[in-house]
């Protein structure tokens, strides 16, 4: 009982025991529980994973006993008091922004599968990229025009997101599972380069409290967001917070960025081996609305030095750049 009061005088002199919550995109080969014990033996705080493989279109429906070995594995990691550490990342071949009439229903029909999956698991939140409106498209050399209104053809295929957006509501009622809209470098047509591309779906759905966002540091460096010094990441999550609202944030995606400032190159490095620079992530991780919410690795995983992981290495940079570290 004394330890248990002492325990919470600390968390209240300390302004509260929030921290960045800690993990990767991992692995379901051989059953989804799998990811769960490799984020156990890695010692990460959340996880994010594909809840079936992520370029099919078909793909066999959840087994009682995945759903069973899932939930006992959550168990496991003591997952169960709270229900924001896992994070799912939805398929590729979704594009909710197509101007195709048939390319639309499929993708929205794939789309209610990962829902329905993200709910009989209990995950809740599904990362969406918002998808590529197929219009008029730009060279690859051409920046991003960042800060601006959409033009015309992003306008048509925001609208088609968010009349998907509605349909998968109402095809999906009462479910806890939110779609995370995540930010995108803006290669080809795709939309959400720009805050205020995600900000203007969220602003016409039925019902924004089904929908939130997922940061992603390279795709934001990428897409032309320079976050290279702390003003300039101040600056960025500033705009990104009177667009989106931080607050409305609820998965974060921490790569470096191959592909140099507006490159417009969906290519992720490793901590501290990318153009984002340090200041980008200690920015990030800083961030008091970001505290607990799943903080995910997209890099890749082999080759790591001394015969560790990458992950391990990458999370231990990332917990050195935490604040109270
Ligand atoms: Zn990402
Ligand atoms: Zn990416």
């Amino acid at each position: 009982m004394a330890k248990k009061q002492r325990g919470a005088e600390d968390v209240a002199n300390s302004g509260g025991d929030r921290r960045p919550w800690l993990g990767s995109h991992l692995s379901i080969a051989g059953g989804m529980h799998h990811a769960l014990e490799a984020a156990e033996t890695l010692g990460c705080d959340c996880v994010q994973v594909f809840t079936k493989n992520q370029r099919q279109w078909k793909s066999k429906p959840l087994a009682e006993g995945d759903v069973m070995a899932w939930k006992a594995g959550i168990e496991r990691l003591g997952w169960t008091d709270r229900r924001n550490r896992v994070v799912s990342h939805n398929s590729y071949l979704v594009n909710m922004a197509s101007p195709d009439s048939e390319g639309w229903e499929k993708s929205v029909t794939l789309q209610r599968d990962e829902l329905e999956r993200c709910e009989a698991l209990g995950i809740p939140a599904c990362v969406a990229h918002p998808g590529a409106h197929l219009e008029s498209k730009r060279k690859p050399g051409e920046p991003n025009v960042l800060g601006v209104a959409p033009t015309p053809a992003e306008e048509k295929g925001l609208g088609r997101i968010v009349a998907a957006l509605d349909r998968l509501e109402r095809e999906t009622r009462g479910f806890e599972v939110r779609t995370a809209l995540e930010n995108t470098v803006g290669s080809g047509t795709n939309l959400g380069y720009d805050p205020g591309h995600l900000a203007w779906i969220r602003d016409r759905v039925a019902a924004p409290e089904r929908v939130g966002f997922c940061f992603d540091t390279c795709h934001a460096v990428a897409a032309g967001h320079d976050m290279s010094t702390v003003t300039k990441a101040q600056s960025v999550l500033a705009r990104l917070d009177a667009t989106c609202g931080l607050d409305q944030v609820i998965a974060v995606h921490l790569n470096d960025s191959v592909g140099d400032l507006g490159s417009r190159k969906d290519r992720h490095a490793h901590i501290g081996h990318g153009t984002c620079g340090i200041p980008c992530f200690e920015a990030v991780l800083g961030v008091p609305a970001w505290q607990e919410i799943p903080m995910v690795l997209e890099t890749e995983k082999e080759g790591g030095l001394d015969g560790r992981s990458w992950d391990a290495i990458n999370l231990e940079m990332l917990g050195s750049l935490s604040p109270r570290a």
